[in-house]
Order: C-alpha cells, then structure tokens, then sequence
C-alpha cells in the first residue's frame, strides 16, 4: 500500500486565485452585460520583446539542421546565456560570481519551492508577512511548516509582520530562525529595502547562521537607486543568501519560462555532527537528478534581452507597467485611499477604508465598480484590509479602472 504524504492534506483546500475565479464566475452569471477590469492576477499582457523572438526563430531553425541540433544540454543551462547574466546583472554591479555559480531554471517558481529539498524538514523557518504564498505552501509539503492554528498562522513558522506601522520593514526576528524567506521588491506589497535595511538582514543571518532566500523576482522594476539589486550587494552575503531571479516579469516570460537561481560556492550547510556543507554542490547534484535543463530555444530568447536592442525593448516594457503603476497611484489617492507600493515594484498594495476585510472590499468592488484585485489577507494574516493590484494591466483599462473606482468612491 502507498502511504500518502499526509503534510500535502494540510494545504488549504483551494489556492487564493482558484477561490478568486469563483466569485468571478459567480459574478458574471449574475451580471452578465458588466465588463470587468481584471487588476488581481500578476500576469503580463505586453507580448515578448522582439528580440527574442528573432532568437527563437533562428533557435528554431538550427534545431531543424542535423549539425545545428541540440538535444540534452547542460543540467545548469549553457554557457552563453550564464556569461550574459554575469557580464550584465551582477558584474555592473560590482558583484563577481563564477559561471558555476548560476542555474538556469525554468522560472523561479520551481526552484523556490524545490530549493528546501536541500534542508532537513525540522529546520525552523521565517517569513515576512504578507508575502508570495508558495514560500509557506512548499514547507507545509515537507512537514517544515507544523500545523495551522485558528490565527491563521503555521506553529513552526515564525511570521515577521510587514504592517502600514513599520512602513512594511520587517523587524528582525526575537529569537534565531534557521531558514528566511526574503522577496525584494515585495509581492504583493510593492514596497523595498534600501542598503542599509537589508544589510540588516544580511548581518543577522550570518550572526545566527540563518540561510536567506533571497527572492528578487521584481529587481527589473527597482527603479531608486538606494535599493539593492542583488542581495549580493551586501558584503558577506555570499556566506548566507541563495538568490533566486526570473525573466517572467522582466521580459514577459511568464508562458516561456525561464530564470535562474545563484548558489555562491562560500555558501554552507551545517550537517548533524556539525561538519560544514557546500549548498551549491548538493544543489547541482538535485540539478544533475532532477531536471533536464530549459529548453536551447528558450534560452536563446533570454540571452538576447542582454543584447543592446534587448535592454531597449525591456525597458519599454517595464516603462509602460510602471506608467500604469503611477496613474493607479494617482487615481487612488484622487479618490481618497491610502495607497503603498508602485514605485520600485509593479504591485500596489491598497488599504480599505473603515477598516473593512479584505475580501469585502474585493466584493464591493467587484459588484460595485466592476474591478478585480486580490484580496491582501490571501498573502499571510497582516495582509487583512488591504487589497493587491497589479500593473501588468493594458493602460487603457488601468485609466478606466481608476475612473470607475472614483466615481464609486464619490
Ligand atoms: N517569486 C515571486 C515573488 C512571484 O511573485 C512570482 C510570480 O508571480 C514568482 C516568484 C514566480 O515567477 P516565475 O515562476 O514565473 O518565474
């Protein structure tokens, strides 16, 4: 008989946007000539830039000429697109990794849910509060997370509140935590760290030999220039942060997928005897066992956003997203609510007024202003009373959504 991994049965029932297309659907069966104005989901609607396109077509071709073809490439993705990284994303940056140092994936996705694999399960664990849901979801698969209490909150998990009272700047946990779960500009709040707050953070870790993730899936949007790129920035944290990128929101791979994940070679583990461990070593041999690499094709349409007329067309269109950013900002405070984020990040975090939840007000604008975004308390229990709205919209339903959002609020 198979036994089920019973930690899987202490996930939530439904995941957050499945419960959100319900009441959607709901919705639209009883109103059917109401158009709605989707700004809940963070997808992107901007096609990929040219350039990889072209890359991908003539990707394409050599896979169609038998001394052209490629089959299995390297389980860490090759060479040409890992040189791109390091020459444009961290070397600029006066950060010096080694090819061997970068993974190429297929999207962050996987690896930040598959990067505990490298952990034993009773490792303790922190997370900021509200953050992307999967960072709980994949240690509650594991049995790392513990159980669920009526508060809404992991027993092994300790939650490290990011509130309109601390400006949502976590402070440092009381007691150590083994593993910390860091995403810098933040989803779905859209607020960042400076230097100076995540050197905090960095200095914590390695005082208490805690292993940061560092995700840094939004760093195209850091549009300020005391807010780190990479948490390599910071002196020492090579020592104690995994960081993980993608190319989803920066160049529009979310249906191509591809990203990768930095595992400096200074980074250790602790064994139970006390003996130290590469992590960079054990994760190229998960690598080598569990993943076949991203597709050549793929991996030419991410090198070409390096090249000069790439780095154009991405910043279009991450110029644009941030244009819609800016009107919803403007349109929101227009119409009296308080509003965060949307600066160095594509996500405005919305509080409701009259300290309505959060899934009320997702309710009342949906019926009553026809505009979707994504209920906050979805994100972690400090995420109740706000609302997450992205800008990945097309601009033109961004203008309206605020018009619209005005005119109820009027
Ligand atoms: N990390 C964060 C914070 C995200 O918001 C997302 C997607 O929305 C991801 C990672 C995953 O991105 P992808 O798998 O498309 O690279």
């Amino acid at each position: 008989m198979a036994l089920v991994n019973e930690h899987f049965l202490k996930l939530p029932g439904s995941y957050l946007f499945s419960d959100i297309a319900k009441k959607i659907n709901t919705f639209k069966i009883t109103h059917p000539k109401q158009d709605i104005i989707r700004l809940g989901i963070g997808d992107v609607t901007r096609p990929l830039p040219p350039v990889c396109i072209e890359a991908m077509h003539k990707a394409v071709d050599e896979m169609a000429d038998e001394s052209t073809f490629r089959g299995y490439g390297p389980e860490q993705g090759y060479d040409f697109l890992i040189e791109a990284i390091l020459k444009n994303d961290f070397a600029p940056r006066g950060v010096h990794l080694s090819p061997s140092e970068i993974f190429i994936n297929d999207g962050a996705k996987s690896d930040t849910g598959n990067i505990g694999e490298l952990l034993r399960w009773d490792n303790s664990m922190g997370i900021t509060d509200p953050v992307y849901p999967v960072y709980v979801d994949s240690n509650i698969m594991c049995g790392r997370s513990g159980v669920l209490g009526e508060d809404g909150k992991w027993s092994n998990v300790t939650y490290l509140p990011c509130t309109e009272e601390n400006h949502f700047i976590p402070e440092l946990p009381t007691h150590r935590v083994d593993l910390l779960y860091l995403c810098y500009p933040n989803n779905p709040t859209g607020t960042t760290l400076t230097k100076t707050e995540l050197k905090k953070w960095v200095d914590y870790a390695l005082d208490n030999d805690t292993l940061i993730i560092f995700d840094a899936a939004y760093e195209a949007y850091i549009r300020e220039d005391d807010v780190p790129h990479s948490i390599y920035e910071i002196k020492g944290a090579k020592k104690c942060a995994i960081e993980i990128r993608s190319f989803s929101k920066t160049a529009g791979f979310t249906g191509l997928r591809c990203g990768y994940t930095v595992v400096p070679k200074e980074l250790t583990a602790a064994t139970l005897t006390g003996d130290r461990v590469a992590l960079n070593k054990l994760w190229l041999r998960r690598q080598c066992t569990k993943f076949n690499g991203t597709s050549y094709v793929t991996q030419r349409a991410a090198e070409a956003i390096y090249t000069p007329e790439g780095k154009e067309q991405v910043k279009a269109n991450i110029d644009y997203y941030m244009q819609n950013a800016s009107t919803m900002k403007e349109g929101l405070e227009a119409a009296g609510l308080k509003v965060y984020g949307g600066v160095n990040a594509p996500y405005l975090w919305l509080k409701t007024p009259d300290g309505i939840s959060s899934w009320r007000f997702f309710e009342q604008m949906l019926y009553e202003a026809n505009v979707v975004g994504t209920p906050g308390v979805g994100f972690g229990p400090s995420g109740e009373g706000f609302i997450r709205l992205t800008a990945f919209g097309r601009h033109d339903d961004c203008v309206e959504a605020m018009k619209r959002i005005r005119k109820w609020m009027a």
